[in-house]
This record gives structure tokens, sequence and C-alpha cells, in this order.
């Protein structure tokens, strides 16, 4: 199973990390096995600034179409990331370390009324009592069929991989003991305690 990520897709969050806007959607990739479930996010020990990126997920189906939807924390070593960009070196230690993709439990999109349904339905990221984010998915600078087409013709996308469709503003470091709440449309969808190794 693949993570496919979406970067800059949410205009206000690359105007907060001062990056331009992408001239075609920007995509990397968390490994399949940073994916975690429940309620416990671990952050490695050698860590020192991860920041929360909440996303909504999709998962494909075997037509890669969009099946089902969730929210995931795009997990990002923020300093070790802008290391990576001064130098031009790959992202993959500031995404893709153990346990940096923690997601809810999917849903079926079918069940949810479609994607029509969701696309105007607000999610937000709640730490510690305080909304951090918050965004829509018609906010996105690139569209989810846009992206979708994009990801499957250019990249060898299989049945049950996932692609995260970016982050609105707001992203900030966690620490330990951080309570966070996601919540998508009416649904509380996830809380997560943040437990530094
Ligand atoms: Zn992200």
């Amino acid at each position: 199973m693949n993570i496919w990520c979406v970067g800059r897709n949410y205009s206000e969050h690359a105007r907060e990390l001062g990056n331009a806007l992408p001239e075609e959607p920007m995509i990397f990739l968390k490994a399949g096995s940073c994916q975690t479930f429940g309620p416990t996010v671990h952050l490695p020990s050698w860590t020192q600034e991860v920041h929360h990126e909440l996303e909504i997920a999709f998962q494909f189906d075997e037509q890669l179409n969009f099946k089902n939807v969730t929210l995931a924390l795009d997990l990002t070593e923020r300093q070790r990331q802008a290391q990576s960009k001064a130098k031009g070196q790959p992202w993959t230690l500031a995404k893709s370390f153990t346990g940096a993709c923690p997601m809810a439990e999917g849903k079926s999109l079918a069940a949810l009324g479609g994607i029509a349904q969701v696309l105007d339905w607000e999610f937000s990221l709640e730490v510690n009592g305080q909304i951090r984010q918050k965004g829509r998915l018609n906010q996105m600078i690139y569209d989810l069929e846009t992206l979708r087409i994009f990801v499957k013709s250019h990249f060898p996308v299989q049945p049950q991989d996932w692609l995260l469709t970016g982050t609105p503003a707001g992203v900030a470091a966690l620490k330990n003991k951080d309570r966070l709440v996601a919540r998508w449309g009416s649904f509380p969808v996830q809380n997560w305690q943040i437990q530094s190794l």
C-alpha cells in the first residue's frame, strides 16, 4: 500500500511556509508502513519539531476511483524538511519517518452520500481545546478529480493506496501529551494523544 501526498494544495498554507504555488500538482510519498491507527501518536526520540498537517485522505478502489475517505495527519519534521529544502535533498526523513502517518479508520464514500456531498464539509483539528487548522476540500488549488487523474497517470497507483490531499493553514509543532481532536462535517473522526518516545 502506498501513501501519495499532495504538497502546497491550499494557498494560505503555502504562504505560511513561504512557498511558491506549484504549477502542477506537487506529489510526494510517505511509505505505506508509516500508517498507524489508534489514539496514541508516537513521536520518535530524534525528532525536534514535528508539525501536524491535518489532511483528508481518499483510498482508491480496484478501478482507481475513490472508495473510502478519512482524516490523516501528514506528520512533518519541519527542521529536517527546511534543511533538506535548503540543500536540495529529498524530504524522506522529514515526511516518512516511523509513525509519520496516523490515520482514522476509513469510511465508505457511498455511505456518506458520495464525493459531491463531502466537498463542502469543514474539517478541523483541535489541539488542547484550541482550533488550529480548518479547511474545506473545495478550497484546494487542484480539485479532487484533477489530483486523481494526475496521480494515476504518472505513478503506479494500486487499489487500496491512499491519497492525502494537502493541508490548510495553521500547522504547528506538537509536544508530549498534546490532545488532538479531528472533526469532519458533523463527525468527530479521531482523538489522538501525543507520546514522545
Ligand atoms: Zn501535507
